[in-house]
């Protein structure tokens, strides 16, 4: 059985709607029944984070203006997907319906002008809603039997709003016993991604960006023998192809350097959507729905040695260098240092120490200015926002010579902010200005694969 997820792209028009059917259909002829975890349709999430925004602000005529704007792009693909006035009328009943509750929260969040992780998530959750009804109506038009499932009924999770992690057990239990037997019966299933809901039922998101997290959880809750991520591209490339428009599609890539590609910005996949992936050995292949006939990329156990994968960029980090010359010859203050970090639960992405000097870089500034608080106490506290960390992901970078001296003659003219490599074979990392970070990307491209193809 094959997971297949489409993005915000893919379900972006009534035109997309009808390529994502014949992709499904063609799967279901193909491999049997599959799973179709759908994104919201592309601009509908920031919409309603918009919306959400202006409520806060009380700014409530704003935020249904937005509200209008939801409904209006969803009665356009209906009307322009559906002609049987009974089907549309029942279509555009459902949007209304759903559109009513999202009027009554954002009143709600205008009225107290407070704005909380998990309203925001109420509202948030929206968008996967509506494209799904939109597409299972679609499949039923078409005479595929299938069945439109809300994830919140299976996909259990946590209660970190905004970022909630899945309970695996009961969302394996509750997704095995819901989907399993309409699979069985020949049914596409049809559900959401990105959103979940708490054992109590409160409705929760995974974060931006989380409908390949919720395919993976999918994937490996219902024991699928394929994840497909269905996107505008051709496959996980060598950059981000709106920034270095050559970059080349990579065939196959490990699980290890497609977690590290993902983690340091790759946005092309969530970077929690490999760990499940891994842990049951189950191939994640990158498609691109305008192109359904392109190979992609297949993600999975290590099974070849290509040198060098791919360069990616995530910008708008904070880069935090701490000194202290109580640190000469002592120990215990990284310790002092990380519990900052643990206390206020904030990840740090990379890190670079001398004997007096710790850098590191962090994403989550949610606790920043607690954090500063607390290191002050300890040390002198240098921030630098608007950074960006640039990666160069390979395999064995240990085992080469001449890697480091590509990368620096590369980045010969960019002020390198930090420096982080070493600590796995296979990235080497760099900090530098947000408005250095594309040029860089551009100039490691240029150097690394010019001279990888020539070889
Ligand atoms: P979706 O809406 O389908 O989830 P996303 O916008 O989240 O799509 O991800 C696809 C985008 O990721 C591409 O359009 C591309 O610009 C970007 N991207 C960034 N890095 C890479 C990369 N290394 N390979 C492919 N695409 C990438
Ligand atoms: N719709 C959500 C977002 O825009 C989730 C996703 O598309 O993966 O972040
Ligand atoms: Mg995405």
């Amino acid at each position: 059985m094959i997971v297949m997820k489409f993005g915000g792209t893919s379900v972006g028009s009534a035109e997309r709607l009808t390529s994502v059917l014949e992709i499904v259909k063609a799967t279901k002829e193909k491999d049997g029944a599959p799973i179709v975890v759908l994104s919201a349709m592309s601009g509908v999430t920031d919409m309603l984070i918009n919306a959400a925004n202006a409520a806060k602000e009380r700014d409530l005529d704003a935020a249904l203006d937005i509200l209008d704007k939801i409904h209006e792009k969803h009665k356009d693909c209906i009307y322009t997907l559906f002609q049987q006035a009974s089907v549309v009328d029942e279509l555009v009943e459902q949007l209304e319906s759903h559109l009513n509750k999202l009027d009554i929260i954002l009143r709600g969040v205008s009225y107290l002008g407070e704005l909380t992780k998990r309203s925001l998530d109420a509202i948030s959750c929206f968008g996967e809603l509506l494209s799904s009804l939109i597409f299972a109506a679609l499949l039923e038009k078409e005479g595929v039997e299938s069945s439109w499932v809300d994830a919140r009924t299976f996909l259990v999770t946590d209660n970190v709003f905004g970022k909630a992690s899945p309970l695996w057990e009961t969302t394996t239990a509750k997704a095995q016993g819901t989907i399993l037997p309409e699979l069985a019966d020949e049914r596409v299933v049809v559900t959401q991604g990105f959103i979940g809901s708490t054992a109590s039922g409160i409705t929760t998101t995974l974060g931006r960006g989380g409908s390949d997290y919720s395919a993976a959880i999918l994937g490996v809750a219902c024991e699928a023998d394929e994840i497909q991520i269905w996107t505008d591209v051709d496959g996980m490339m060598t950059a981000d192809p709106r920034i270095v428009p050559e970059a080349q599609v990579l065939q196959t890539v490990s699980f290890k350097a497609a977690s590290e590609l993902a983690y340091f910005g790759a946005k092309v996949l969530h970077p929690l959507t490999i760990k499940p992936a891994v842990e049951k050995n189950i191939p994640v292949r990158i498609l691109n729905t305008l192109r359904p006939e392109s190979k992609g990329t297949v993600i999975e156990e290590a099974s070849d040695e290509q040198p060098l994968y791919a360069i990616a960029s995530k910008k708008n980090i904070s880069a935090l260098f701490f000194n202290s010359l109580n640190m000469l010859m002592s120990h215990g203050f990284l310790a002092k240092v990380f519990s900052v970090f643990d206390k206020y639960r904030t990840p740090i992405d990379l890190i670079a120490t001398s004997e007096v000097s710790v850098s590191v870089t962090i994403d989550n500034k949610d606790n920043i200015e607690s954090i500063l608080e607390s290191l002050h106490e300890l040390c002198d506290v240098r921030v630098q926002h608007d950074v960006a960390i640039v990666t160069v992901v390979g395999t064995h970078f240990r085992a080469q010579s001449g890697i480091a001296g590509q990368v620096f003659a590369a980045l010969k003219d960019i002020n390198i902010v930090m420096i982080s490599g070493g600590a796995s074979d296979i990235t080497l990392s760099f900090v530098v200005a947000n408005q250095d970070a594309d040029k860089a990307v551009k100039q490691l491209h240029n150097a690394l694969f010019a001279t990888a193809s020539a070889k």
